[in-house]
């Protein structure tokens, strides 16, 4: 959680502005939250904000490292404040929900691949996929044990290929 979101824009260089902190506010009290829904709540806090001017905050923030840009496959982009530890994420395939998930005790163990091929390494995108305790819960066969052959019309593809790649 960020404290005291002006000091961290200025410690970054950033002009402080109404926009900025509530978006970065807005960050830090939802993280991986996704740029449609931190524009809804920067609308309701400071009023009427371009989506444009959200956007354009997103993407400052997170060149300058002070927010996080994750994009799982087939998800929209989701944002966070814990930036530069090398986290990777657990997501649900049925609800789309995000957790955080430490990297393996130490320092980042998976930044070093077994060939480097000369890069200089800064970051492992690692994402779990499977389905959230809740998701699983909702399938639950004893749960829905009634109605055997009830078809499950809402039920999507659990193995969503990475088309996009
Ligand atoms: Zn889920
Ligand atoms: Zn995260
Ligand atoms: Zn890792």
């Amino acid at each position: 959680m960020i404290s005291d979101p002006a000091a961290e824009l200025r410690s970054r260089g950033l002009q402080v502005t109404a926009q900025r902190l509530a978006v970065l506010r807005t960050i830090s009290a939802n993280p991986h939250v996704t740029a449609e829904a931190v524009t809804s709540e920067v609308r309701a806090e400071i009023g009427s904000v371009s989506v444009q001017a959200v956007y354009d905050a997103l993407a400052t923030m997170v060149e300058v490292g002070l927010v996080r840009r994750i994009q799982p496959a087939g998800s929209a982009a989701r944002f966070e404040d814990r930036v530069a530890d090398n986290h990777h994420h657990l997501v649900c395939r049925d609800c789309g929900c995000v957790v955080d998930v430490d990297c393996s005790v130490g320092a980042a163990p998976c930044l070093t691949a077994s060939d480097d091929h000369g890069f200089d390494i800064d970051e492992a995108e690692v994402a779990f996929w499977g389905r959230c305790p809740r998701c699983q819960s909702a399938t639950d066969p004893q749960s829905a044990s009634q109605g055997a052959d009830d078809p499950l019309t809402e039920s999507t593809p659990h193995h969503k290929e990475n088309k996009n790649e």
